[in-house]
């Protein structure tokens, strides 16, 4: 029985739609929201830009937190009579950080199909542009954001020997990097990915230390640090053994002074290398004697 021109009836499609970048929508994901009878939208306005740029005009179900109670039940109702559904949220792979997971679950308790349309996810972006080891990682999403549940998370974080995917709010962004500096040691190496596929797209990578002292501009000049912002966590152990004496790093630092470069570029560049801070390498710059510049 296939009542939906091409998707499988009674079947619920969790589509993954772009996180900025439309290019980035797959033929696939624009196929099923044609072909489904009804789209589960997280916030209908939103999703309602995307279908129209892409000419679907497939109508839509709002479905988010706040309604999803009274919603899951009617779609329930309306898969069982064979309808298809795709399940999209604002940005990205409904879900992850987003409302999705309810009516995934009911649908699997109903015996309903669930099938993923794979597409957009900001953690897994963040994750492969961050130059941190990919062989275990593990999704934090928003840390809580007070009290105890926060010291908590940070405490676990500590320990956790996996590179570790964090969600964070722009105004939040400072408090955060410093709370994780404090919690798990500031020389842990840390890539912040700003407003992935975007226009004003950019990747920071450094150590904790040297995170707070750059992205606390907006705090020291008064302004407003704007955009979207996932931090990949180097882990505990990769940490630890990327750990480097101070003989050795004495040595590699002559070698690029040795080299030609400055004291000052030669600091940056091992700091980066490292996961340490800048200063910490250039104070120790300081005890070669020789007579380049700074
Ligand atoms: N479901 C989405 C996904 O698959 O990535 C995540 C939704 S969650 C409500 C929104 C958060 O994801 C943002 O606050 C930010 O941390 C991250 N995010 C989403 N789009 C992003 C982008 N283009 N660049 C950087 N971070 C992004």
């Amino acid at each position: 029985m296939d009542q939906n021109n091409g998707a499988t009836a009674g079947t619920l499609y969790v589509v993954a739609t772009p996180i900025g970048n439309l290019e980035d929508m797959t033929f696939r994901a624009v196929r099923v929201l044609k072909e489904v009878d009804a789209i589960a939208a997280e916030d209908t306005r939103h999703t309602g830009q995307l279908l129209k740029h892409f000419h679907i005009q497939t109508p839509q179900i709002s479905c988010h937190q706040h309604n999803e109670t009274r919603r899951i039940p009617e779609l329930l109702e309306k898969l069982r009579q064979g309808q298809a559904i795709a399940l999209v949220s604002d940005a990205g792979t409904p879900g992850i950080s987003d409302p999705g997971v309810p009516l995934i679950s009911a649908c699997i308790a109903a015996g309903i199909p669930v099938v993923p349309v794979p597409g957009a996810c900001a953690a897994i972006s963040a994750l492969v542009a961050s130059g941190i080891s990919l062989t275990r990682f593990s999704f934090e999403g928003f840390l809580p954001v007070k009290g105890k549940e926060r010291r908590n998370a940070l405490e676990q974080l500590a320990q956790d020997s996996r590179t570790v995917v964090l969600y964070e709010a722009p105004h939040r962004l400072v408090a955060t990097l410093t709370d994780l500096a404090a919690a798990v040691g500031e020389n842990r190496r840390v890539a912040i990915a700003r407003e992935l596929t975007k226009r004003y797209e950019a990747v920071w990578r450094g150590s904790l230390a040297d995170s707070v002292t750059e992205w606390s501009y907006a705090d020291e000049y008064g302004l407003t640090l704007k955009g979207e912002f996932v931090l990949v966590l180097e882990g505990a152990i990769a940490c630890e053994k990327a750990a480097i004496s101070d003989d050795q790093l004495l040595e590699e630092l002559q070698q690029l002074i040795d080299q030609g470069v400055s004291k000052s570029r030669a600091s940056r560049q091992l700091a980066q290398d490292h996961g340490l801070s800048k200063r910490q390498v250039y104070d120790l710059s300081l005890q070669l004697g020789d007579a380049s510049s700074p």
